[in-house]
Parts: structure tokens; C-alpha cells; sequence
């Protein structure tokens, strides 16, 4: 596939997000000369900051609603990896004959260089960028991609020359999209696996289905072989890695946190375990290519992480804060909680995505000395801090962020840390984390202000 394949097609963008891929899709596929047509249910004023970005390009737009001739009539169909594979209007457009796309699929067909694939529930982007980080101490050129930052894949693209090295952050949504293709990348690490998402995916063993594919599709060549990254503390994984063992034409490779060479661990600035597991999971990509070691242990010292994951927002009396907001899951605030020393208040809750919050209460129950609970699953996470018998962890309540900070503002004493990380997603109050992290950062400024 080339990008003269879409010249003169009516390209029809299912879903054009928030995220930049819908926009990344659409200037796509304008600029290989297709007649581009987007749809969204979502309402003009929702979609303002991606619709602002693509002022000026020749575009057709429904919006708040799907009609199923615009897909009866598409010769492509572009899907956003938020749209379930099972979608009607999907089906629509394939029975009227459309090919069915997706950003993350284009970009596999059109990328010339390797390309690092990773996933996981947790540490994904974290691992993903410390990957690219170490890797570029090789001198080559590293692209970036995936759920860090606006990362347009599509726009460029045409820019990755064939020696470049891809290291990408897969969602499950879009692996779901590559296995249409049977795609994957050549180099694939799963970070770790644990329950999430299971309100699109049904049941963990269908969400581990959908994981596994990144291992499944890989083009396994003696000449050239697939290589296969997994986390040997994960029961799951573990078994795929003996699984995969065998396999001619493919390497495969397993990580865990204790195995970080003791020098590396004194340069890494990162805490926490789960942080170290990152860095075994990163350090097993780059033994696949020719870095010299001081090269490696200097780009060790100098990453410094990402935005919104356990970062150090402001320190005020004596109190220090973080802000975790991209811990949408219980075991990335586990992760977070014990990766703190100091006494902690914790601030989650958030939008419900049906997972368990057991272990979570047991952790809070013993890690925090109080929290303070928001959003749709704040009465579950009490439920399961109560049932914890060690609890003297004191639980409150806040109708908002702003609240929530008050409140914790309130329980704090010199010496210890307020933790904002909600172990779920945002979108009962926010718009995404990030936003979530703003309402966190302008409260916390007001109480500066006092
Ligand atoms: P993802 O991209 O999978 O959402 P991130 O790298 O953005 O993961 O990290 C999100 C949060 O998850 C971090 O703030 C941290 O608290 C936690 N975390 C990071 N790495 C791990 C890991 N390996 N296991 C569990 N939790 C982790």
C-alpha cells in the first residue's frame, strides 16, 4: 500500500477523538488527495479542540450522529480504536464493499523501519519512552509513538527512513486493529498484565486474547528473527514465554524487576519497583541492538520520566504533592502507593470500569494514612478499605477536584505527601487526565494563593 491508493477515494474518518489519531487520519488522507468525510457522535462543541486543528482543510463533517448511507457510500473506512470491532455502521460499510482501516494499521503498512511494539496494563508509555531514550544512545534516529504527548504516526510516516528504529505504545483497542491485518511489530514486550478495561472487553480471558496477539502475529523468519519480550513475575506472560520458547524464527526474551544490574539501579530516577521493572522490560529491547553499555548507563541517569505519572507538582509547608492522574488503574496507584515512603494522603476515584478494588483497599488500608474519595466509584473504594482489618485510614469525601484538595489540604502535615492517583479513569468528571491533572495543579494554586 502506498499513499497513491487513496487519491480520489471517499475516505470516510469514523470517530474523530480527542486524542489527535482522527485528526492525524484526516490530514492523512487530504493530503494523499482523498474527498475526506468525517463522522463522530460526538457534538461539535465536544470535538472544538480537534475541529480547531483542522480549520482550513477541505473536509465534510457529521457530527452528533452516524447515518448509515455516509457509511454505505465510503470506499475507506478510517475507525477510531475506541469504536468496538463489532459496530454496526463498520459492518455497513464493509458489506458496500469499503476497505476497513485504521490509523495504527495504515502505519504498519506504510512504516519501512522496525518497529518496537509495547503494551501491557500498566507502564506502557513509561517503558515506551524510556525505550526510545535508551535506544538513542545507539546515535540512529528513534521515532516515538503512542498515548505520550500528540504523536501524529501517519504524518510522519513518510519521513521514518528504513535503518530508523519505530518504538511504539500499543493500546489493546489497536491491537485488536492489527490482528484484522494479522500485524505486528517486530520486536514485541508486554509490560505486565492485570484486569482493565473490562467494560469493552468483557472478560479478562478475552482482554488476555486480545494481548496476546502481539506475540501471535509476529513474522517469525529464521533470517531475520521476531523477537518476543515477556514479564517473567506475571503468571500469564510467563506461561506465553514458554509457550512462544520454541518457536523457529523467533527470540524470545523474559524481564523482571530484580534483575536491573545493581550499577544501573544507583543511576535510575525513577521509584518504585514497578519503575525498575520498566527498565528491565526497556533494557531487554536494547540488548536486541549493538549500544555500548557507558552509552546505555548515561541515558539511564538522565531520563526523567513523564508528565502526570507520580511527577512533583508543588511542595508547601512541609507537604509534598503529586500528581499520578495517568494511574487509571488500581495497580498503578498500587504501584504508586508503595513506591512513596513518606506518610500519604491519598485522593482517587473516578470513572467505573467494572474492575475489582479489592487489592486496592488493602493497599490503601495500609499504605495511606487517609483519602479522599471523587467520582462514580468513591462509595466501592471505601467498601473495599473497610473490609481491610488493619483500616484506621481515615476516608472522606469531595463532590470535586477542587474540593479533594481542600480536603487534603486539610489532613496534611509537614513531612507528608498528597498523592492525587485515582487508580480509574476520568471521564465521569473530566474530559481525559490530563484535564483531571489541570483541575488538580489550578486547586492546588488556589491554596498557594490563600
Ligand atoms: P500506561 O501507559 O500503561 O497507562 P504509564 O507508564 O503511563 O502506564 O504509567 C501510569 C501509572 O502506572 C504511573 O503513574 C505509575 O503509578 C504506574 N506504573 C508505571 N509502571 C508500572 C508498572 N510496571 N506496573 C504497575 N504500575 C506502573
Amino acid at each position: 500500500m502506498d499513499r497513491t491508493f487513496f487519491q480520489n477515494k471517499r475516505v470516510v474518518v469514523m470517530g474523530l477523538g480527542r486524542f489527535g489519531g482522527g485528526v492525524d487520519s484526516v490530514l492523512f488522507a487530504a493530503k494523499a488527495g482523498a474527498d475526506v468525510f468525517v463522522t463522530d457522535l460526538a457534538k461539535e462543541s465536544e470535538s472544538a479542540d480537534s475541529l480547531e486543528v483542522l480549520k482550513g482543510v477541505s473536509v465534510e463533517y457529521r457530527l452528533g450522529e452516524h447515518r448509515e448511507d455516509d457509511f454505505a457510500g465510503a470506499d475507506i473506512l478510517i475507525v477510531n480504536p475506541a469504536v468496538p470491532p463489532d459496530n454496526r455502521y463498520i459492518r455497513i460499510a464493509e458489506k458496500a464493499g469499503a476497505l476497513i482501516t485504521s490509523q495504527i494499521e495504515l502505519f504498519f503498512q506504510l512504516c519501512p523501519a522496525p518497529i518496537v511494539g509495547i503494551t501491557g496494563a500498566n507502564g506502557k508509555s513509561t517503558t515506551t519512552a524510556l525505550t526510545a531514550h535508551l535506544l538513542q544512545a545507539g546515535g540512529g534516529t528513534v521515532w516515538l509513538g503512542g498515548n505520550i504527548g500528540y504523536h501524529p504516526l501517519l504524518e510522519i510516516v513518510g519521513d521514518i527512513r528504513k535503518d530508523d528504529i519505530v518504538v511504539l505504545e500499543i493500546s489493546n483497542f489497536q491491537l485488536e486493529q492489527l490482528a484484522r491485518i494479522q500485524a505486528a511489530p517486530c520486536i514485541a514486550l508486554i509490560t505486565n498484565l492485570t484486569a482493565n478495561h473490562l467494560d469493552r472487553h468483557g472478560t479478562f480471558e478475552e482482554y488476555c486474547r486480545v494481548k496476546e496477539g502481539i506475540f501471535k502475529y509476529q513474522k517469525c523468519v529464521v533470517a531475520c528473527p521476531a523477537v518476543s519480550i515477556f514479564n517473567a513475575e506475571d503468571s500469564i506472560t510467563r506461561a506465553w514465554y514458554q509457550k512462544y520458547l520454541n518457536d523457529p524464527g523467533r527470540k524470545c526474551l523474559a524481564f523482571s524487576a530484580d534483575d536491573v544490574p545493581n550499577e544501573y539501579v544507583k543511576l535510575f530516577q525513577l521509584p518504585g519497583r514497578a519503575n525498575r521493572s520498566n527498565l528491565t522490560a526497556a533494557l531487554a529491547v536494547v540488548s536486541c541492538f549493538d549500544i555500548n553499555p557507558p552509552a546505555i548507563a548515561d541515558a539511564i541517569s538522565t531520563f526523567k520520566g513523564l508528565p502526570n505519572r507520580c511527577e512533583l507538582i508543588a511542595e508547601m509547608n512541609g507537604v509534598r504533592w503529586y500528581d499520578d492522574s495517568k494511574a487509571t488503574t488500581p495497580v498503578s496507584t498500587i504501584a504508586a502507593l508503595n513506591g512513596i515512603d513518606e506518610p500519604k494522603i491519598l485522593i482517587a476515584g473516578g470513572y467505573d470500569k467494572q474492575i475489582s478494588f479489592a487489592e486496592l483497599g488493602l493497599c490503601i488500608a495500609k499504605r495511606a494514612k487517609a483519602v479522599v474519595l471523587i467520582g462514580q466509584t468513591a462509595l466501592k473504594i471505601a467498601k473495599s478499605i473497610e473490609l481491610s482489618r488493619e483500616s484506621d485510614c481515615t476516608v472522606k469525601y469531595a463532590d470535586s477536584m477542587e474540593q479533594a484538595v481542600k480536603l487534603a489540604n486539610e489532613l496534611a502535615v509537614e513531612g507528608d505527601v498528597v498523592l492525587m492517583s485515582p487508580a480509574c479513569a476520568s471521564y465521569d468528571m473530566f474530559k481525559n487526565y490530563i484535564q483531571r491533572s489541570e483541575a488538580f495543579i489550578s486547586a492546588i494554586n488556589m491554596l498557594s494563593k490563600q
